[in-house]
């Protein structure tokens, strides 16, 4: 049975992808950081229906703690065949009220995260000579947000990072890919009033805003496929094309 660890799947698009890959059969450790209780009433209902996944908190902004969260999936299953770093936060903010403080705080939840979970889980993947590493990107990474710079960064980042490592990690068979969702129904976009999500709604070619599940299925096809890595997927109902 292949292992999952997903970060960020107390809530949003991660609590979507790690119920619906413990339902399809995988060992899956789910991450959280502040909503512990969202993560434990998952485990709950998940084992209401007979399927056990593991939980673990960890600030996947810190080294250390990242450390240790991977030490815990290795201890528990052996192995971590694929890694899906989805955690992250947003801002919306001037550019020139962005403070220091700010700006570290997105770079090292959305980036340095996705950089410090690649590296605590690659010697286990290299060993095996065997690996999926799945990045949450976003639209923002690839045209840029007004107003969202930081974050704009943050995911144009991680683009880069799976780009350059898929041509790195490519001859140990472990392939490394980003999904750059376009707007999903999530926590995250909770700022966004009814007439600003009508608006987008009508300037996407689907004419809908995207669902948690929209991002699950691309991340079941990039889990299955054999020959893609390298690739920013972006599952945004035609609103960046
Ligand atoms: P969400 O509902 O706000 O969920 C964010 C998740 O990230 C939560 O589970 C949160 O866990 C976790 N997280 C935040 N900081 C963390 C940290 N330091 N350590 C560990 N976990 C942390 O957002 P979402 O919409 O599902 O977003 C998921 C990913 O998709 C993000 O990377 C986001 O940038 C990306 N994305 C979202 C959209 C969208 O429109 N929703 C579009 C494009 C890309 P806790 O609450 O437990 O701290």
């Amino acid at each position: 049975m292949k292992t999952v660890l997903i970060t960020g799947g107390s809530k949003g698009i991660g609590k979507c992808i790690a119920e619906n890959l413990a339902r399809d059969g995988y060992n899956v450790v789910l991450n959280y950081n502040k909503s512990g209780n969202q993560a434990k009433q998952t485990q709950k209902d998940l084992s209401k229906q007979g399927i056990k996944i593991e939980i673990y908190k960890a600030d996947v902004s810190k080294r250390e703690d990242v450390k240790k969260m991977m030490k815990f999936a290795l201890n528990k299953f052996g192995n971590i065949d694929i890694l899906i770093n989805n955690a992250g936060i947003a801002k919306l903010q001037m550019f020139n009220d962005i403070t220091d403080e700010d700006w570290n705080e997105m770079i090292g939840t959305n980036l340095n995260s996705v950089f410090y979970c690649i590296q605590e889980a690659l010697p286990n993947m290299i060993h095996n000579k065997n690996g999926c590493i799945i990045n949450i990107s976003s639209i923002w990474g690839l045209v840029g947000a007004s107003c969202e710079v930081a974050y704009s960064v943050s995911k144009a980042g991680i683009d880069g990072m799976t780009k350059s490592l898929a041509k790195e990690l490519g001859p140990s068979n472990i392939r490394v890919n980003s999904i750059a969702p376009g707007v999903i129904d999530t926590e995250m976009n909770n700022n966004l009033d009814n007439v600003i999500k009508e608006e987008i709604k009508n300037e996407t070619p689907l004419n809908k805003i995207g669902k948690p599940i929209d991002i699950y299925r691309c991340v079941k096809w990039l889990i299955e496929d054999e020959f893609t890595t390298g690739q920013i997927i972006s599952p945004n109902g035609g609103y960046v094309i």
